[in-house]
């Protein structure tokens, strides 16, 4: 059976024990949050290095990386040279209405050309002004944290000791029976 008033004293000791607790509310936009450097903000594209492969728009599962480009051709630089040609990026956009943030893309590409960006504040009002061209893309390079350093290693390469010949896998003579052996002999054989 309900006890009454029970309830007000559970919320009031819900009260109690909250009010000796320090608040942990955010002040944001006053106070911006102290995120991780390595953060999933946005993709950020270094136009400069994409070849307009297509690879990432490819491996991207979405569907929501969108290329033109179109092919230059250079003159040649010597008497038996060939002309040279080279893409020329024309489009590079994301619609991050779309995106899941996996990161695949950025993985896939060959030139170093995408980057997490812990940048966060691009929310819109319309989901249709999600989608971000290259100049934007590009704008956001500048907030990509700079590598982090190359580990050094251990700065001395303990030798692996094989342990004794003879106790080596796989030094067995063609003759000599393996681990297997005995029991392939002694099974029955099925065909009677
Ligand atoms: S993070 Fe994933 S979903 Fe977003 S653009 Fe890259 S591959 Fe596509
Ligand atoms: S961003 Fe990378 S993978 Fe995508 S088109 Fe450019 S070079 Fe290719």
């Amino acid at each position: 059976m309900a006890v009454p008033g029970k309830g007000l004293i559970d919320g009031l000791k819900v009260t109690a024990k909250t009010l000796s607790r320090r608040s942990v509310t955010e002040q944001y936009p006053d106070v911006q949050p102290e995120l991780p450097p390595r953060s999933r903000g946005v993709i950020a594209l270094m136009e400069e290095n994409c070849t307009s492969c297509m690879l990432c728009a490819r491996e991207c599962p979405s569907w929501c990386i969108y290329i033109d480009s179109h092919t230059e051709t250079a003159p040649s630089v010597g008497e038996q040279a060939r002309e040279r040609s080279r893409n020329v990026l024309d489009r590079f956009a994301i619609d991050f209405s779309l995106c899941m943030y996996c990161g695949i893309c950025i993985e896939a590409c060959p030139f170093d050309a995408l980057f997490w960006s812990p940048e966060f504040e691009y929310a819109e009002t319309d989901l249709r002004n999600l989608t971000h061209e290259k100049d934007r893309l590009r704008d956001w390079m500048w907030t990509v944290p700079a590598p982090q350093p190359i580990d050094p290693g251990p700065s001395v390469i303990e030798p692996i000791d094989p342990g004794p010949r003879s106790a080596r896998p796989g030094d067995a003579g063609p003759g000599d029976a393996g681990p297997g052996d005995a029991a392939r002999v002694d099974e029955p054989r099925s065909d009677g």
